[in-house]
């Protein structure tokens, strides 16, 4: 695909992000010490809270560095996109996306993460929800 080609790919996922955070469809939470239920999962770097929700909650760990938090929310945001993709498929979203957006793009990103954090120990992992594994 020619690169003008992909920059178009690239923006329409960019405007389908800034839809669900600007209409509060997808709400984000700072989290501290987000860790799955399941202890073998270990901890996770985001989460999303989708089941049977009328608000939808996008976790991201506070303890997370700015780029970390950026992919994450790309990455939680592709979920609620594609709900039913292959985890694999989210994982190279994520990564083709946060390298072709611009730096403005990921400011407008960062800057929908909150700066006040909550602490929570355990989340449920239900079978709507999603989870990003921390790579520590
Ligand atoms: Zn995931």
């Amino acid at each position: 695909m020619a690169g003008r080609e992909i920059a178009v790919f690239v923006n329409v996922f960019f405007m389908q992000f800034k839809f669900i955070l600007d209409k509060r469809i997808v709400h984000v939470k700072s989290i501290r010490g987000l860790l799955s239920d399941n202890k073998s999962r270990g901890s996770l770097c985001g989460y999303l809270i989708t089941n049977g929700l009328l608000e939808i909650y996008a976790l991201i760990d506070d303890d997370l560095d700015e780029d970390e938090k950026i992919k994450t929310l790309i990455h939680e945001l592709c979920h609620q996109i594609f709900p039913t993709a292959h985890h694999q498929y989210i994982y190279d979203l994520e990564n083709i996306l946060y390298k072709r957006f611009s730096n403005k793009q990921r400011r407008y990103l960062l800057g929908k993460i909150p700066r006040t954090s909550y602490y929570v120990r355990y989340v449920h992992i239900g079978k709507n929800s999603f989870m990003k594994f921390s790579h520590a």
